[in-house]
Parts: structure tokens; sequence; C-alpha cells
């Protein structure tokens, strides 16, 4: 268990899917520094404000040791925010099937423009492998119920987004 690891991603909302990488993460790392991509473009249905405070009551549900996660934003390039924050790793949740193609185009571009750092990919819980953040939103959007397939703070505010 050694080093830090950035964990990049929309998380919009954070789901138990998520958790469960970040979970297996701090297995094999020291730190992992959970940074929100702040991309307007992609209309995200919470601030980024607001998932990292998601993702901060998230960790404190999973009982996370002090100082072992750090949450954060970032925008631009991100193996030039990872470099920034002295990180040799950019970790990756796998989907089956789904993930692949997308998630090896990105590793293999940002070993290009930065060979030093290195993406590592843990595979998606079975429990959880279907559970995306776009569905979670739909499914709470048509008052269907996400209670287990979210950290216990997000399911009320995806609730009260969507006037539930
Ligand atoms: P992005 O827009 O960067 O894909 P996401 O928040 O959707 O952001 O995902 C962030 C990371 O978490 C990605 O590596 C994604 O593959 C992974 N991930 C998302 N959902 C799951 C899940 N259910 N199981 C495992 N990994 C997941």
């Amino acid at each position: 268990m050694r080093g830090v690891a950035v964990y990049p991603g929309s998380f919009d909302p954070i789901t138990k899917g998520h958790t469960a990488i970040l979970h297996s993460g701090l297995v094999a790392f020291e730190k992992i520094i959970v940074a929100v991509l702040n991309n307007e473009s992609k209309q995200p249905l919470f601030s980024v404000a607001e998932r990292m405070e998601m993702i901060a009551e998230a960790a404190e549900e999973m009982g996370v040791e002090p100082g072992r996660v750090e949450i954060d934003s970032f925008d631009g390039l991100l193996v030039n925010y990872a470099r920034s924050r002295g990180a040799r790793v950019i970790l990756r949740g796998l989907r089956a099937v789904a993930d692949f193609e997308y998630e090896l185009q990105m590793a293999n571009m940002n070993r290009h423009l930065t060979p030093e750092i290195e993406t590592v990919f843990i595979m998606a819980d079975d429990a959880y492998f279907y559970v995306a953040s776009t569905l979670v939103k739909e499914v709470a959007r048509l008052g269907g119920d996400v209670a287990e397939l979210v950290p216990a703070s997000v399911q009320p505010r995806l609730l009260a987004k969507f006037d539930k």
C-alpha cells in the first residue's frame, strides 16, 4: 500500500459502484484523491460543490481513515492535474464491456501525453456493474427506488432535485 492515486470522474452523483472502486483502491494506495471533473458541457444535474459534498458524506459513511481520501475538483487535462498533485497513478473503474473501449483509448492517450503516469483499473463489483450515474438519475426521475444503488445521503438529494 503506497503512493497517491487520483480517481477522476463526473460523480454526478456518486454511486455505490464508485464507492466500491474507492474501497478497493484503498487496499492498493495509501491515499486517493477523488477528483470531480468540472465540465459544464456535460450539463450535470449536481453542481461541483454538491458532488463534492456527496462524496465526502459517502467517505464518512464508509468509515475511511482520516487523511486517506481527499476530495477535490479539476478542469483541463487530467494528466496535468495528476502531475500537479504529485500522483503517479490514475485510478479508474471498469464495468463489463461498456467501459472498455473508451477507457482503453483514454489510458493510451494519457500515456502518450505523460508516460510517467500509469492508469490502473479496478474491476467493477459484480453487485454494481450495471450501476451508472446516468441510469440512477433516470430511474430516480421516473420515481424508481435507487436507495440500494447510492450512498445514504444521495437518495434524498436526488428526490429533492426531481421534486419527488
Ligand atoms: P466519467 O464521466 O469520467 O466516466 P463517472 O463518474 O461516470 O465519470 O465514472 C468515474 C469512474 O468510475 C470511471 O472509471 C467509471 O468507469 C467508474 N465507474 C462508474 N460507475 C461504476 C460502477 N458501477 N462500477 C465500477 N466503476 C464505475
